[in-house]
């Protein structure tokens, strides 16, 4: 049961508490729930548009985007985004790549674009734990839109705020993977350009098989996608259908409703903020203060991610790091192993979205100072 787990993987993960006693709730009251009604029925508009219109309030989202309700995760971007935005193969789109994440992102845009990237790994170690000056001379002016990932949920490196293109290249749209950090700070739509941003819900804001994007208007319209683009990707067609195009993920829907409803509750997003960089803060200033017995690769203090704390101890020592395991499994933390890219030791990562309270990370916190007394 979620009161005796603290749930620190990177994600799909747990939600906030008080979420997953409302979702119990559905299943313990009689009637259908979100997962048996007819995506028409009236019963189950209501249950979409309180999701857009709570999503709408809680992120500030303004009247000229779209909130669509994407399939494919993730990943079902990479790919809508190049044939939603470029209208045939020679059409071009800058990529910044940093991190695991964009690095994907550019994978799949190659195919249906030309790719024109801005090489964002730090230039003295080669890593990706740096995030790139966006300029006149990096930028192709010609691009569609310029691609950046807001989270690096693998590297553990975050914007905190989106930059803005340089004064002459303002009229392109900046195109947001906010897959791991969204609903975790307010968003300048406007001010930072942004012309699409999407999300997969299973980090902050809900479950898998359901992907949030938000869309400027002014980019959607008949004939501007790719003819290649499929009717499910395609944000004018399911922006026209208002979500039914096609069957949506109901009652994923109905939960990311649920989410927004709990932000709104704690006190919006900015709360959510504060509360984000108290967590990471309770980890880093372990790690930070633990004269080497915990490492991070993160030096970069401006980048460290609120979302994904990667550290490792005894610099990857392997004896360590499962005494580590064994030790924080024991009282109930997990998801704290994943893999990561960086080559030299044993990296472990805390991932501290919506559903790790302040309290929680304190906890872990706590048991890495002791663990590091006893260790040390
Ligand atoms: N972008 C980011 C930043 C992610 O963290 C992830 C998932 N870990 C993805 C994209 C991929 O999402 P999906 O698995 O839903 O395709």
């Amino acid at each position: 049961p979620h009161s005796e787990v603290i749930n620190f993987s990177p994600g799909p993960t747990s939600l906030p508490k008080a979420v997953e006693e409302r979702i119990a709730g559905v299943f313990n009251q009689p009637g259908l729930t979100s997962l048996a009604l007819s995506h028409r029925a009236p019963e189950f508009l209501e249950i979409l548009d309180h999701a857009v219109m709570k999503a709408r309030e809680v992120m500030e989202i303004p009247d000229d985007y779209d909130v669509l309700f994407t399939h494919g995760g993730g990943h079902g971007q990479f790919a809508a985004l190049p044939l939603n935005l470029c209208h045939d193969q020679s059409d071009v789109a800058t990529y910044v790549v940093n991190g695991t994440w964009s690095t994907r992102g550019v994978d799949e845009a190659k195919r249906y674009c030309q790719v024109h990237s801005i090489d964002g790994r730090d230039p003295k170690t080669g890593d990706f734990t740096h995030f790139p000056e966006l300029t006149e001379e990096n930028i192709d002016p010609n691009s569609k839109y310029v691609y950046l990932c807001s989270n690096e949920t693998v590297n553990g490196i975050e914007l905190h705020r989106l930059p803005k293109l340089p004064e002459s290249l303002k009229h392109i749209p900046l195109v947001v993977d906010a897959s791991s950090d969204f609903s975790t700070k307010p968003i300048d739509w406007h001010g930072s350009g942004v012309g699409v941003l999407f999300a997969c819900a299973s980090k902050n804001i809900g479950h898998p098989g359901l992907t949030m994007t938000v869309i400027r208007k002014d980019l959607l319209g008949e004939g501007k996608a790719s003819p290649l683009c499929p009717g499910v990707f395609n944000y004018t067609t399911n922006s026209e259908a208002g979500n039914l195009w096609n069957t949506p993920a109901t009652f994923n829907i109905e939960v990311v409703g649920f989410v927004m409803d709990w932000i709104e509750a704690q006190g919006g997003v900015y709360e959510i903020e504060l509360r984000s960089i108290a967590k990471a803060v309770a980890i880093y200033d372990v790690i930070d203060s633990s004269n080497g017995f915990y490492g991070t690769p993160i030096e970069n203090k401006a980048l460290r991610s609120r979302m994904n704390v990667p550290f490792n101890i005894k610099g990857g020592d392997e004896e360590a790091t499962n005494a580590f395991l064994i030790a924080s499994w024991e009282k109930g933390m997990i998801g704290l192993r994943t893999l990561t890219p960086f080559g030299v030791g044993d990296y472990l990562r805390a991932s501290l979205y919506n559903g790790v309270t302040v309290e929680e990370a304190q906890k872990l916190a706590d048991f890495m100072r002791k663990f590091a007394a006893k260790h040390g």
